[in-house]
């Protein structure tokens, strides 16, 4: 271990171990031998999120371009369940820093970006309607854009609150840092999607608003086991050939989990991977969990 963890600290806690959002890309790089690292240092359960519609060469003009994106990542999902004591589920969307490749490379103008861009959470929302997938992908841009894109991917991202009421499906979400996004989770209220079914992927230890996915930084960590509060734990493994050391690795959940539980924080443990799934996604973790 270079981290100071022991993997033989999961023998203690039997139960799921949820990595709440990565992507996998067998076609180009780690794919499944990524799950197989999961799952050797005791990993049971992932959300898995197509990866950027332009990194699978889709360079998008309508909703239904999205589609191969979408059929492709079901069909990882069903890949990795088959090499997981749980199971994976997709969660499908549509990047926020897409509309820069749409505005700034492709000259669309924010309010054809935004249509493209709403029309591929349709489709999503589609897989979603007839039990394909668990959940939608939405958010907006972390870095500075336009005013006039900055609405258009708000508004993208109330259409993926009005389609998240409608299924009663969480919907994850890619924004910038912050610890209060409660003006997001008033959006989300306002379409009818309750506020604890909006996720926010890379989080920090604590968050106004929305659902943390935490990244597993030790000290968020601990800030979000000690806070007592729902939350998730993630990775955000990007599986990029080209970016190999971009992210926290696939083993890293499980560890984190060893690592808490080393420290007392079995509440928690139970918290991001049985009671926040179930709040948030309404899965159950532990009855699908074959030992
Ligand atoms: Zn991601």
């Amino acid at each position: 271990m270079t981290d100071g963890t022991d993997d033989s600290g999961t023998d203690e806690w039997r139960g799921p171990i949820l990595d709440d959002h990565l992507h996998l890309d067998p076609d180009h790089a780690r794919g499944l031998e990524a799950v197989e690292d999961f799952v050797n240092v005791g990993g049971t359960h992932l959300l898995i999120v197509n990866k950027p519609s332009w990194h699978l060469d889709v360079e998008a003009e309508r909703g239904e371009d999205f589609r191969p994106v979408f059929e492709r990542t079901i069909e990882i999902v069903a890949e990795a369940t088959d090499r997981l004591s749980g199971r994976a589920w997709p969660i499908l969307g549509v990047h926020p820093g897409l509309v820069s490749r749409l505005v700034d490379d492709r000259g669309y103008a924010p309010e054809e970006a935004r249509e493209i861009m709403q029309a591929g959470i349709g489709v999503a929302a589609e897989y979603v309607a007839d039990g394909r997938a668990l959940g939608l992908k939405s958010g907006r841009p972390h870095y500075d854009v336009s005013e006039a894109v900055w609405e258009a991917s708000n508004e993208v991202m109330c259409r993926a609150f009005e389609h998240g009421a409608d299924l009663e499906c969480a919907v994850q979400l890619h924004t910038e840092a912050s610890e209060d996004l409660t003006e997001i989770a008033d959006w989300a209220e306002a379409a009818g999607l309750p506020a604890h079914r909006v996720v926010k992927h890379y989080a920090s230890g604590r968050l106004e608003g929305p659902t943390p996915s935490v990244m597993c930084e030790k000290d968020w960590l601990t800030e979000a086991a000690e806070r007592g509060a729902p939350f998730l734990m993630e990775t955000d493994f990007v599986d990029d050939p080209d970016r190999p050391g971009a992210v926290m690795g696939p083993k890293t959940v499980p560890r984190r989990v060893s690592w808490l539980l080393e420290n007392g924080h079995e509440d928690a443990v139970r918290i991001a991977h049985v009671e926040t799934p179930a709040r948030v996604y309404d899965i159950d973790t532990e009855a699908t969990l074959e030992r």
